[in-house]
């Protein structure tokens, strides 16, 4: 099976870049976050987002993290309910954060991740994909963008879908976000020393997507 990992910080583009991308190689996309996501709305619900331990309780085995696809879409469920919308929410982006730096919670959802990869030619974005999930992709790409083009185009969405937002907290939450992701004991975020650096500051969309399938393209 053919494994593409897609890395970088929140907001670089990562998720719309690599769901067209896969479409065009006919690879099936993963889109990691929203695991940690699920996970992260079980502990918001549960009021469990306190401590390491509180996070781990979460992890029985009545919860239930799921990832089908409807026409080519990656959909969350949690127990059975459909989390695709619920997980999207500034509050589920923080608490996606949280979950994901206890250790418990990413062994847990590495398996999952693991099996998706062997079964599948597949381009899978995250954090730590070249790192520590598929340390042996056949391609690795570190996708980013500064924090500023990154708070817009996150602002911009989320404006788009009716959400009474300021773009100061945004780009705090971003910062935050970064930072936390990018100084935890495990699996921080960081780029894999053979992936390739694409920086998507300065270009558009469509650029972005084009550069990212010739990468891929010249180096599978
Ligand atoms: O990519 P997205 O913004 O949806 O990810 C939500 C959060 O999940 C990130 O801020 C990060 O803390 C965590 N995450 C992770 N490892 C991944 C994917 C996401 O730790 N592979």
């Amino acid at each position: 099976m053919i494994n593409i990992a897609i890395d970088g910080p929140a907001g670089a583009g990562k998720s719309t870049i690599a769901r067209k991308a896969a479409s065009e190689l006919g690879f099936i996309y993963i889109d990691t976050g929203a695991l940690y996501r699920t996970v992260g709305v079980a502990a918001m619900r549960q009021n469990k987002l306190g401590s390491d331990s509180e996070i781990e309780s979460v992890l029985t085995d009545e919860l239930s993290v799921e990832l089908r696809f409807s026409d080519g879409i990656q959909k969350m469920y949690l127990n059975g309910e459909d989390v695709s919308e619920a997980i999207r929410t500034p509050e589920a982006s923080m608490a996606a954060s949280k979950v994901s730096a206890v250790p418990a919670v990413r062994a847990y959802l590495f398996d999952l991740q693991k099996r998706i990869a062997k079964e599948n030619n597949c381009l899978m974005d995250g954090r730590d994909i070249g790192t520590v999930v598929l340390p042996d992709a056949d391609v690795k790409i570190f996708l980013t963008a500064s924090p500023e083009a990154r708070a817009k185009r996150r602002y911009k969405e989320l404006v788009e879908k009716g959400s009474d937002v300021k773009y100061e907290d945004v780009l705090s939450d971003m910062i935050k976000r970064d930072y936390d992701d990018s100084h935890r004991a495990i699996a921080p975020l960081k780029q894999a020393e053979d992936a390739i650096l694409v920086d998507t500051s300065d270009i558009g969309l469509e650029e972005s997507i084009a550069l990212i399938i010739r990468t891929i393209k010249e180096n599978i």
